[in-house]
């Protein structure tokens, strides 16, 4: 990385999910973190974002990690090459969720929600963007019934300050400004399976691991604001943000991974080079 002094100070990370085959428009996000880290003569990280369920493979993993090092990304921390924050797999940091959670739960910005999906539907009638989850109707943030949903499995929620502009300076976007209460309700963060949520995941490995630069995609921009209310209610130090902008496919869709014409590996079979597809960006 570079020929200069590493500069101890720059931190960034890519943190992809193995939920299926990484795409150009994840590429063209991590090659931005990794020019980024370089440029700043840093560290990047490689975390595996792994506790998705059933969607996750160990396939997909590997494939990951094969396809971003074809790509040009080089990583200096991750799970497989170690580091001083290992492990770099989220399934191996449950009991550090854990800790985390309990320290919200004892101070009471938490709160138990045995709302199904479908309930939450039904009781939402504003709209919310088609990326996100709808705001959360407060249902179980009060005093509840539980006698009438017997048996249902808990999730907890962060209870946000409604009404508050979350703002930030995005390095790749500019100011933001995000409303809580309006843009994003009471958010899961222990899920009903008992698992951390992204959200609080994603938080408590970027605080631990000293990241001090987040990169990635602009459909996680109200992520973001969910996150700094997190790192505040924890007292810790909230990192730089930079979004990219979303890739789309030529009828302005946003790839997904469903999209395996544009997967990095459909695309290193037919023969592309990673210098055109960085360049064609
Ligand atoms: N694991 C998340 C994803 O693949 C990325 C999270 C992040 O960069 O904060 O969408």
């Amino acid at each position: 990385m570079g020929s200069g002094a590493a500069n101890a100070s720059y931190r960034g990370r890519i943190a992809p999910s193995p939920t299926g085959l990484l795409h150009l428009g994840h590429a063209r996000t991590f090659w931005i973190a990794h020019s980024r880290a370089c440029e700043a003569g840093g560290v990047l990280v490689f975390r595996n974002e792994d506790l998705d369920g059933d969607r996750v493979r160990p396939e997909f993993v590997e494939a990951q990690l094969h396809d971003l090092r074809w790509f040009g990304i080089e990583w200096q921390e991750g799970p497989d090459v170690g580091g001083p924050h290992s492990p770099y797999s989220q399934s191996g940091r449950l009991p550090l969720y854990r800790d985390v959670f309990e320290r919200l739960r004892r101070v009471g910005m938490v709160y138990p929600c045995r709302c199904s999906r479908k309930d939450i539907a039904l009781a939402v009638s504003a709209p919310h963007a088609a990326d996100d989850e709808p705001v959360y109707p407060g249902t179980c943030r009060g005093p509840t019934d539980w006698a009438a949903s017997p048996g249902r499995p808990v999730a907890w929620r962060f209870r946000v300050p409604d009404g508050e502009v979350i703002g930030f300076e995005d390095r790749g976007l500019g100011p933001q400004r995000i409303v809580a209460g309006r843009d994003f309700g009471d958010f899961v963060v222990v899920r009903q399976d008992g698992l951390p949520s992204y959200q609080l995941a994603c938080t408590v490995d970027d605080h631990l691991m000293g990241i001090t630069e987040v990169v990635r995609g602009a459909d996680l921009l109200v992520s973001t604001a969910r996150q700094i209310l997190l790192y505040r209610a924890l007292g810790w130090a909230v990192p730089g943000f930079f979004h990219c902008p979303l890739v789309t496919d030529e009828n302005g869709v946003r790839l997904a991974k469903r999209h395996a014409a544009l997967a990095l590996a459909t695309l290193r079979e037919q023969g592309r080079s990673p210098e055109f597809l960085r360049a064609s960006g």
